[in-house]
């Protein structure tokens, strides 16, 4: 014969009615500071016009655990979360950069040089052999001089025009480049005198050459131009 079930066993079997009970009310008392917080017309029907995420992101995570009714403000309050966690675009990759990230230099513009010329560049003072990059994108070609040793024209889609001489080599001799494509080293070609740095000259629209130590100093990030 089935036995009566004892008080204790009745009482263990109901609680977790008394549990869910309990969770019951404590979902209908979130519940109801939701609706507390939010207007009722549009927590009920206007998703767009939910409350700002702020107001509803302490609560929705309970309602959601305990309560199927709360689903619907737990959909929408996640919506906006997730457009709310977007990253921004990544930002665009550089138009110029650095010839010879590695070097030293002063604003050298319009010193004496030999035969009553005016330095009409920027001497980037590094040693043999240090990577040269394009400033810019655009089409380069070789230039061989004796002043100048082997060096390079860069017509820049930027509708400027950038020089390069007394490098140690040059691999890219004619064609497109990108910004920071390396194009040959750092040398004492020319009249460098022994001194290997990069002459480097700007020419903007292609015009006369202009002080190029500002945009250096601005694509070098600062560089660490010598004393
Ligand atoms: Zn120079």
């Amino acid at each position: 014969m089935r036995q009566q079930p004892s008080a204790r066993a009745r009482a263990v079997r109901r609680r977790p009615f008394a549990v869910s009970a309990a969770i019951a009310g404590v979902a209908a008392a979130v519940i109801t500071s939701v609706v507390l917080v939010a207007p009722p017309a549009q927590a009920q029907t206007d998703v767009d016009a939910a409350p700002p995420v702020a107001s509803l992101a302490p609560l929705f995570e309970p309602v959601g655990l305990l309560a199927g009714s709360g689903v619907d403000l737990v959909a929408a309050t996640t919506s906006h979360m997730i457009t709310a966690a977007t990253p921004p675009p990544p930002p665009p990759p550089p138009t110029h950069v650095c010839p010879t990230p590695d070097s030293e230099f002063i604003d050298s513009w319009g010193f004496a040089r030999s035969g009553g010329r005016r330095h009409k560049g920027v001497d980037m003072m590094a040693p043999h052999g240090t990577p040269v990059y394009a400033p810019a994108a655009g089409n380069i070609r070789a230039s061989n001089s004796s002043l100048g040793g082997l060096g390079f024209w860069l017509e820049g889609a930027d509708g400027n025009t950038y020089f390069g001489s007394h490098l140690q080599s040059l691999s890219v001799r004619e064609g497109w480049v990108e910004p920071g494509t390396p194009i040959g080293t750092v040398g004492s070609t020319g009249n460098a005198g022994g001194t290997p740095h990069l002459h480097f000259e700007v020419m903007l629209g292609g015009a006369g050459s202009v002080n190029p130590y500002p945009f250096v100093l601005d694509w070098c990030g600062g560089g660490a131009p010598a004393a």
